[in-house]
């Protein structure tokens, strides 16, 4: 099959023909049809975040069709549409025991060695290993994955778009429903609005929030804002976010930093409220630091961290749908374009350079 293919940090994605294995016991052999092009992997692409071995087939915001079932699979059927996460769950270590199963030990190991759960891997080229990425590793024609991080979704829902539920809408929707648990009647304020920002703006809508504010430094991204759900923009490049989210509400209850620096995230907990929260959601470099102003404590502000939106991918994913399906969740807005293998280069300059909302992968 073709994969895209990433020697190393700052190399290239080369197209190329390489081998996959069989699924084993507990995987799936799917036919990937759509895979978005999230911050995440241009972190790996970039070395930003050290999050797999190299050479390494990356991508994991995907969605498609199961081909096979490697043994003891239960609950999906060939020919079952499925979602594909990077929150696959072994059931048995002591987080998947105590309910914390996106924090699953099994599924972190096999992460940090380019593997699925036993550890190897089913990709390989000419003999020699390729790593998995975050377990799905989707920049390719087919993948296999661990089953437990796959979920069967009704097949009137559009691939492509299922594909943004995967990663984007669950972190952004996620961080608002699930880690900072937004009440109606809310203010909002959102700083980057990306693939996950932007769904932190939807997720917010959706939770009934009545101020929300968006703040990028790029107009289109801004409009996109306004169409998913924010109430007022603020372009950074031009104005003080903070200043000017004053003016609009005094302080919001939930300020959500998106991107995973340091300037925005002082920016943003300039902008909580007395008893508001902080919600970091961008990752940050492996090894960072943020400095902040201390004073905002007395008046009983808190900063919470947030992984992967505390995403609960059984509820969540069947509930994303439905709202897509019904017309509240908006994606069709969300694909700036879409590509080919041969495309991804070029759609990782434009997200460095933080064009677009999503960029998708799609194969035939
Ligand atoms: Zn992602
Ligand atoms: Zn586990």
């Amino acid at each position: 099959m073709k994969a895209a293919v990433l020697d190393g940090i700052g190399s290239a994605f080369e197209v190329r023909e390489v081998e996959l294995d069989k699924p084993k016991s507990g995987e799936l052999l799917v036919k990937v049809a759509a895979s978005g092009l999230c911050a995440s992997d241009l972190n790996a692409v970039d070395g930003k975040r050290k999050l797999v071995p190299f050479p390494a087939v990356i991508g994991h915001e995907a969605a498609g069709v199961v081909v096979e079932l490697g043994p003891d699979v239960t609950g999906v059927a060939v020919g079952d549409h499925v979602i594909m996460s990077i929150v696959p769950s072994c059931g048995t270590c002591e987080y998947c025991a105590s309910g914390r199963p996106n924090y699953c030990s099994t599924a972190g190991n096999a992460m940090s060695v380019g593997g699925l759960f036993d550890g190897t891997s089913r990709l390989s080229q000419n003999g020699e290993k390729l790593n998995h990425f975050l377990t799905v590793a989707s920049f390719a024609e087919y993948v296999v994955v661990p089953a437990s991080g796959a979920v069967v979704i009704p097949k009137e829902m559009p691939l492509d778009r299922a594909a943004l539920i995967s990663c984007a809408v669950l972190t952004g929707y996620g961080a608002v429903v699930n880690t900072a648990k937004v009440e109606a009647g809310s203010t909002v304020a959102v700083f980057g609005c990306g693939g996950v920002g932007l769904n932190i703006v939807q997720g917010a809508r959706l939770a009934g929030a009545t101020t929300i504010i968006a703040v990028d430094v790029t107009e289109e991204k801004l409009e996109l804002a306004k169409k998913v759900g924010a109430t007022h923009v603020i372009n950074a490049a031009s104005a003080d976010p903070v200043a000017e989210v004053k003016k609009i509400c005094g302080g919001v209850d939930y300020a959500f930093e998106a991107l995973g620096r340091e300037s925005t995230i002082q920016q943003a907990w300039g902008t909580v409220g007395v008893d508001g929260t902080l919600i970091l959601v961008g990752l940050m470099k492996n090894g960072a630091t943020i400095t902040l102003d201390a004073g905002p404590f007395v008046n009983e502000q808190s900063i919470k961290g947030c992984y992967f939106g505390s995403a609960n991918l059984r509820k969540d994913v069947p509930a994303l749908v439905n709202r897509y399906l019904s017309g509240e969740l908006f994606l069709d807005e969300l694909i700036s374009e879409r590509i080919g293998l041969e495309g991804l280069n070029s759609a990782f300059d434009r997200l460095r350079a933080g064009e677009g909302a999503r960029n998708v992968l799609v194969f035939d």
